[in-house]
């Protein structure tokens, strides 16, 4: 095959992937709401937790995304520097979302700052955007893709604490943020927290905590055990689904971290909604593909 004909193929697989994903949340995400509803005492909450259920039946069925709200599409590609197409990536990720737009469909969600208006394609300056970590010596790709929607983005905040703050000073961060601005995600949230010297590489690793699947810990086991204790103060604030009260506010909390100055800590802190949807798709050098976050996708 030529690489024309590659690439075409390549961008057509990522926009089915991006439509596909934006009806049918990944396996982890359902899973995880079966095991809240199934913990869940509140009547509200439980009539709640069937409300989304539905709402996932609905969208496959009569193929529509699963929220109206399709969000900004973010790539997070770690590429290989012998993957063939290593060139083509940036071309062939914008091509997918203007395909994806028409065929998913996806809302128009890109406006132009200060010329303020929206550009109708979901492609705009700087969008979508791109994460490139370079790995040496592969030959893959594996690109996590995300719909950053406008309600899971708003609680984002960012910070950067005086040394003597310490980890407490983190953890009342977060809860703050949580009790004030967490409702404007639908709850359950996934909590993504970066720790590290300043405020945008707090912000970038707070933003890729949520691409790691749920049930996986920090490795280490102090950011470990944050990531349990904050998630038992979110809980204890009994936001529960889309905010109506109910036992738990959150599907988890991830935390990543940088080594960082002995003389700040950068924190940063962005949510996933309930409807977090995001898609792994790692493609190897003969472009066969596979994905992860979705065992039973058909694309
Ligand atoms: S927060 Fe999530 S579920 Fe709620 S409107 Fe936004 S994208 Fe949709």
């Amino acid at each position: 095959m030529d690489r024309a004909k590659q690439v075409q193929e390549m961008t057509e697989t990522i926009a089915k992937f991006i439509a596909y994903f934006g009806k049918v949340l990944p396996d982890d995400i359902q899973k995880k709401l079966k095991e809240l509803e199934e913990a869940e005492v509140n009547p509200i909450a439980k009539l709640t937790y069937e409300t989304m259920f539905r709402n996932q039946e609905l969208a496959l069925k009569l193929n529509r995304p699963s929220c109206q709200d399709t969000g900004v599409i973010q790539f997070f590609a770690r590429v290989g520097t012998k993957f063939p197409l290593i060139d083509d990536l940036p071309e062939i990720f914008k091509n997918s979302v203007l395909i994806a737009t028409k065929c998913a469909p996806l809302r128009h969600n890109a406006v132009e700052t200060f010329d303020e208006y929206n550009t109708g394609c979901n492609v705009g300056y700087r969008v979508p955007s791109i994460d490139w970590e370079i790995i040496p010596n592969s030959d893959e790709l594996n690109l996590d893709i995300y719909m950053a929607g406008g309600g899971c983005s708003l609680p984002g905040r960012g910070m950067v604490l005086m040394p003597s703050a310490g980890y407490e000073g983190v953890t009342k961060f977060v809860l703050d943020i949580m009790t004030s601005y967490g409702l404007n995600a639908c709850p359950p949230l996934l909590v993504g927290v970066g720790i590290a010297t300043s405020i945008e590489t707090a912000a970038v690793l707070s933003k890729k905590a949520l691409m790691r699947p749920l049930g996986t810990k920090n490795p280490n086991e102090r950011a470990a055990m944050m990531e349990e204790e904050l998630e038992r103060g979110i809980n204890a604030i009994g936001l529960g689904p889309q905010g109506l009260s109910g036992n738990n506010s959150v599907m988890g909390v991830h935390i990543e971290n940088a080594a960082r100055h002995p003389s700040t800590i950068g924190v940063a802190v962005n949510t996933g909604c309930w409807s977090h949807r995001r898609g792994n798709i790692i493609f190897h050098s003969d472009f066969s593909y596979t994905i992860t976050s979705h065992k039973e996708a058909i694309i």
